[in-house]
């Protein structure tokens, strides 16, 4: 086994490694193929006020569903997209599929839903995402208030030259802008007034421990402080439990996603879900 380790730092050539190169080339290959072959849909979860269950937006999650390696999450094959550069088409996938969801349930009666998309960093650079956003608007003839698009924090801390005038680009269309999974990786305080967003997605790590880890609840209630004091928009995510509904409430977060009210839902799951009444109508 010694014999078949390479020298010089390079790394040692396990069987573990090879399998886990085996995978990678594995899911590339099928990736690349995924779009053309039809292979993802989107889910939508509900986005919820936190006060009366009322649905007020979705969020839109791909799922790919491929013959060989059969269900495959977002987490595992997100990373290869962007590594591989198909994350750009992908992307411009996700954005006219909620755009033509949105039309179609607007045609069937149930009046213009927000549909917020997630936006790698790597496709952000990639194209003019402003034109790519206003022509899949122009086509399903939607305005741009259906439209939201989540940024990780890196958008934040790389801050790219043309970030700010892309942000405004599509400010101008009337796209609402967020920052997802807030707080979770960098300190991006010093830059998350610079840009021109409309709000934050507190990160379910934090929320998953509140009410009792008391870390927990001092991140929550700081980035808390921070939406309202900068008049940012809140969403809390991953809300699994009433208590965690409960306390988020308290601390004036007033919208929340999670397992608690439902997770990502097929079009017609979602309309339904829209129709029922509210989960705490007497909360
Ligand atoms: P995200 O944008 O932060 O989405 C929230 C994730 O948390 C989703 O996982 C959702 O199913 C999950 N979740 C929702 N409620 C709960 C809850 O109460 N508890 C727990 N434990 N989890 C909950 P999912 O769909 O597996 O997506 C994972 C990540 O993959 C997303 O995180 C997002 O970063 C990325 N992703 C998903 N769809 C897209 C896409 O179309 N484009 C890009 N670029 N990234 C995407
Ligand atoms: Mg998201
Ligand atoms: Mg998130
Ligand atoms: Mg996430």
């Amino acid at each position: 086994d010694s014999k078949r380790r390479v020298r010089n730092g390079w790394q040692a050539f396990t069987p573990e490694l090879a399998q886990r190169q085996q995978d990678r080339l594995q899911i590339e290959t099928h990736l690349r193929r995924a779009a053309d072959n039809d292979e993802f849909h989107l889910v939508y979860q509900p986005q919820v006020d936190l006060r009366q269950g009322r649905v007020i937006a979705a969020e839109a999650l791909i799922r790919w569903e491929n013959h060989q390696l059969g269900e495959m999450r977002p987490d595992l094959f997100i990373s290869h997209a962007e590594t591989t550069g198909d994350i750009v088409r992908i992307g411009g996938w996700v954005l006219r599929e909620a755009c033509r969801q949105v039309h179609e349930w607007r045609e069937q009666g149930h009046g213009i839903i927000r549909v917020a998309i997630n936006v790698s960093y790597r496709q952000f650079l990639a194209e003019d995402l402003a034109i790519s956003v206003r022509d899949a608007l122009a086509e399903f003839d939607l305005p741009g208030s259906a439209l939201e698009l989540e940024f990780t924090e890196r958008v934040l801390i790389e801050d790219a030259p043309d970030t700010v005038n892309t942000f405004m680009a599509l400010r101008e269309l009337g796209v609402m802008l967020t920052i997802d999974d807030f707080g979770e990786g960098y300190s991006a305080l010093n830059y998350v007034r610079r840009l021109p967003i409309h709000g934050l997605k507190l990160s379910q790590l934090f929320v998953q421990g509140v009410p009792d880890n008391q870390s927990d609840v001092a991140v929550c209630r700081a980035v808390a402080a921070i939406a309202r004091s900068l008049g940012l928009g809140l969403v809390a995510e991953g809300v699994e439990s009433e208590a965690q509904r409960q306390f988020l409430l308290q601390l004036g977060v007033p919208v929340g996603q999670g397992f608690l009210f439902a997770p990502g839902l097929a079009p017609d799951e979602f309309v339904h879900r829209l129709g029922r009444s509210p989960d705490f109508a007497h909360a």
